[in-house]
């Protein structure tokens, strides 16, 4: 029987190749006058682009922002935004990026607009991040939500393809869990099939011609809806356990999650044999047993790592690392018990097959 809940996000989305032209006009239409246009040191000039072409709407542009948002950062951009009497922010770039407008958010309720060029999605979630001594603490607050989501696509053409690759099945990531929420819904079951569908059709076209706008757009379109998913419904399984990777072994965000969302996946399918039906369709499929090698498949043919040792994960760190995951409970199809976490992970860790 059909039980549930959807609650809709409020957020206004512009997708279009060479949509960055607008930036301008959507910045005026939020009543911002003082913009700080935020980005990675990498992308410093991209950002500086941006605050040229709003012109006297930019007061500034900070090029500070390191992944998984470290609190000394979060601090100095907040006190920059504070000196400069900013009232808004423009995120330019990845999950990074946006995850340190939302660190000023947070604290000032500034608007902000988000100009993604990674598949993260969090530029459609009001779940933050911040990191302190090593442990990362998030939550969900909606003042972060960003008011406004700019994607261009061919922001996206220089975006190298092995990150691409490891950024779209981190999107991939968010829409197979979406399916088997605790608070799954009909809507965001179907953005998470049509994201599906569309990150696998487009990311092998992306690795095999990275500047192809027509993959970039398919792949940016994919990512939007899994990013929509993400904000929309609770996360298992697999997000706890890649939390849980990267925190304690500084483990790549995006390539941590591309490894292992076959295991995850497959973990699952007895549990939630619905969900993984249709992860398997999406991916040209038929049954729920097929998602986690399927996905295995995808990631081959995309040239991911396909072992979490090959991203420096120490062999020694399994057991901890199956004990943090089954330690607190948390919402999972299967229940998350230890020795099967820690059987898991070891056949992650040397790359075995999915199922
Ligand atoms: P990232 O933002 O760290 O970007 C990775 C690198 O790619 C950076 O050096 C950046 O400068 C560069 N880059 C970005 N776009 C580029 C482009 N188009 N061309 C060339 N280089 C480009 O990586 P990410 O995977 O987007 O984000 C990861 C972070 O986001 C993690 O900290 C993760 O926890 C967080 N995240 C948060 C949410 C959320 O909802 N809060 C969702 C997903 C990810």
């Amino acid at each position: 029987m059909l039980d549930f809940v959807y609650q809709a996000l409020p957020a206004r989305v512009i997708f279009q190749a060479g949509a960055l032209s607008r930036l301008p006009e959507e910045v005026q239409r939020l009543g911002v006058r003082r913009v700080l246009v935020l980005t990675t040191p990498g992308q410093r000039k991209l950002g500086e682009q941006a605050a040229r072409a709003l012109g006297a709407l930019a007061v500034g542009v900070c090029s500070e922002a390191v992944m998984h948002v470290p609190r000394e950062a979060a601090q100095a951009a907040r006190a920059q935004a504070e000196q400069l009497s900013a009232d808004g922010c423009v995120a330019i770039g990845g999950g990074s990026t946006i995850g340190l407008g939302k660190a000023i958010a947070l604290t000032s309720s500034l608007p902000i607009l988000a100009v993604p060029t990674t598949y993260a999605g969090s530029e459609m979630t009001p779940i933050h991040g911040m990191t302190e001594n090593g442990l990362k603490t998030t939550g969900r607050d909606l003042r972060v939500l960003p008011k406004t989501v700019i994607y261009d696509p061919l922001l996206t053409l220089d975006l190298p393809p092995a990150l691409s690759a490891a950024s779209g099945m981190n999107a991939m990531a968010h829409a197979v869990e979406a399916l088997y929420a605790q608070d799954a819904n009909p809507i965001v079951s179907l953005m998470a099939q049509e994201a599906i569908r569309s990150l696998a059709r487009a990311l092998p076209a992306v690795v095999a011609k990275p500047r192809d706008e027509s993959a970039r757009a398919g792949a940016l379109y994919g990512a939007w809806l899994a990013g929509t998913c993400l904000g929309a419904v609770g996360m298992a399984l697999h997000h706890k356990i890649c939390h849980t990777l990267g925190g304690s072994f500084n483990l790549p965000h995006a390539q941590t999650h591309a490894i292992m969302l076959p295991y995850t996946a497959h973990y699952n399918h007895t549990a939630a044999p619905e969900a993984l039906q249709r992860v398997a369709r999406a991916l040209g499929g038929d049954t729920a047993a097929e998602a986690g090698p399927l996905l295995m498949a995808l990631n081959r043919s995309l040239g991911l790592p396909a072992s979490l040792a090959q991203i420096g994960m120490p062999e020694n760190g399994i057991l901890q690392a199956a004990e943090t995951a089954s330690r607190n409970p948390y919402y999972n199809p299967r229940p998350v018990l230890h020795d099967d976490i820690l059987a898991m992970l070891q056949r992650a860790w040397r790359g075995d097959s999915a199922a």
